[in-house]
């Protein structure tokens, strides 16, 4: 069967690259059979028997084609083919040329000066905040997983919020401790709803900010003003972010712990009330990843879209593919050949000069990301057996964010999805005990 997706990752301070090429399982042996791959400097080729589909990378690197440099293939079923090949040379600007570049964008929150509202907890609905207009809304000037370093500098006067002042963040927002109603209970730092005691914030200082957790508080609008806002969550007035854009923005307060990884400490309380924590180690250096569209079968289906390359018409090019073939089909790359022994190379051979396949290109596009190794703790039994490692992380300093559920859901989910092909693409095998392994990959939002 064709193929149906190419996935390329790599690290931008290693010179191989990760390929998974992906088809349907494949019921016809004799098919199976005279399928092959052939890996050249500047591409890679799946052949079937009656056509070909070449996956051109000359432009960002060259392959080392020398058997004795190791093309591994450690894991091929009958859907899923990952090759390890090394590079000779990168090309850094060609690679960035093609690469969807994905920046941070800033949060929205849906609430403007001229709407009231007071706010509410998310659990009892005990009133927190009266209702009341911010005459002055602004996003925090650094996002920060810890704003009492901002509002409290060591080094500098306190920075205290003027009543009408509104400030937010990822999952927070801070206001003057002077409009905090009287029904909260306040327990060293932290804020408590004074009816089902909820934590809902933390004091960033006596008089000067108080910062309330946005995942733990209900907007209660004051029918009278001029834009009604909805009734609900208070997180229901921020844009929803995607995995991608949580992620940089948890990246831009992470906390290095080498030059190669950085940390993060999430933790996120379930409506219900079940605590879970999320303990990410990111990789620094660049992740790049290269991928085809997601279905190459449906262009194979409509024959007109096949078209011969100049590869095929060129003898030059040809010629070169087809000693690759030569020089790896005796060493490492025979693993990667389906055709049968000595038979089915002379065959291949015999049918591509007597004939000229179809040859299909297969573009693909480049996407930056990071590589993460993590553990999710999601009920006190995983809690409890994990306590030291999450205690480990505390007493080396890792801030803890509070996100909300939605968003440690969301961020999972992402981690799931890419966790198997992360497996398949890296040859992993998997190891509880160490932790997932996976990538986030940037991608902008119109591809979501
Ligand atoms: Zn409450």
């Amino acid at each position: 069967m064709p193929l149906e997706l190419i996935v390329i990752s790599l690290m931008r301070t290693s010179k191989w690259i990760n390929v998974l090429m992906l088809n349907s399982p494949d019921e016809d042996k004799a098919r199976q059979q005279t399928r092959r791959i052939d890996v050249s400097a500047n591409g890679i080729r799946w052949i079937e028997r009656d056509f070909e589909q070449f996956t051109p990378l000359g432009k960002f690197f060259e392959i080392n084609t020398n058997p004795e440099a190791g093309i591994t293939v450690d894991k091929e079923t009958n859907n899923a083919t990952a090759l390890k090949l090394s590079l000779v040379h990168i090309n850094d600007a060609a690679l960035d040329q093609q690469t969807v570049d994905v920046s941070i964008e800033d949060l929205h929150l849906l609430l403007n000066e001229s709407m009231a509202c007071g706010l509410h907890c998310s659990n009892c609905y005990n009133e927190l905040v009266p209702v009341r207009r911010y005459d002055c809304i602004r996003p925090m000037p650094v996002y920060t997983m810890e704003p009492i370093k901002y509002f409290c500098p060591s080094d500098k006067k306190p920075t205290s919020l003027a009543e009408g002042e509104l400030l937010y963040a990822l999952n927070y927002i801070v206001i003057s401790p002077k409009i905090l109603g009287k029904r909260v209970i306040q327990c060293g730092q932290h804020i408590h709803c004074g009816r089902c005691l909820q934590l809902v914030g933390e004091s960033l200082g006596e008089k000067v900010a108080t910062q309330l957790y946005v995942d733990t508080l209900w907007v209660a609008p004051r029918g009278q003003s001029e834009v009604q806002l909805p009734e609900g969550r208070l997180e229901q007035l921020f844009g929803q972010l995607t995995a991608s854009q949580l992620m940089l923005h948890l990246l831009q307060d992470a906390v290095p712990i080498s030059e190669e990884k950085t940390r993060l400490f999430l933790k996120t309380v379930r409506p219900d009330g079940q605590l879970h924590y999320m303990l990410l180690l990111v990789d620094t250096s660049q992740l790049h990843l290269l991928r085809s569209k997601l279905s190459l079968i449906e262009d194979l289906n409509v024959s007109s879209s096949l078209k011969y390359t100049d590869d095929d018409t060129n003898e030059d090019s040809d010629s070169s593919s087809e000693s690759s073939s030569d020089c790896t089909s005796d060493s490492d790359l025979d693993a990667v050949e389906t055709s049968d022994d000595d038979e089915g190379e002379p065959k291949a051979k015999r049918q591509r000069r007597a004939e000229t396949k179809p040859v299909h290109e297969v573009k693909v596009r480049g996407y930056r990301g990071c590589r993460i190794n993590y553990h999710i703790f999601s009920s006190d039994e995983e809690l409890a057996a994990n306590h030291e490692m999450i205690e480990k992380w505390r007493r080396e300093g890792t801030p803890m964010l509070r996100i909300s559920y939605v968003m440690m859901m969301d961020l999972l989910r992402e981690l799931n999805v890419n966790e198997l092909l992360v497996a398949t693409l890296e040859r992993i095998a998997p190891d509880e005990k160490e932790g997932h392994i996976s990538y986030i990959i940037y991608e902008p939002v119109e591809d979501m």
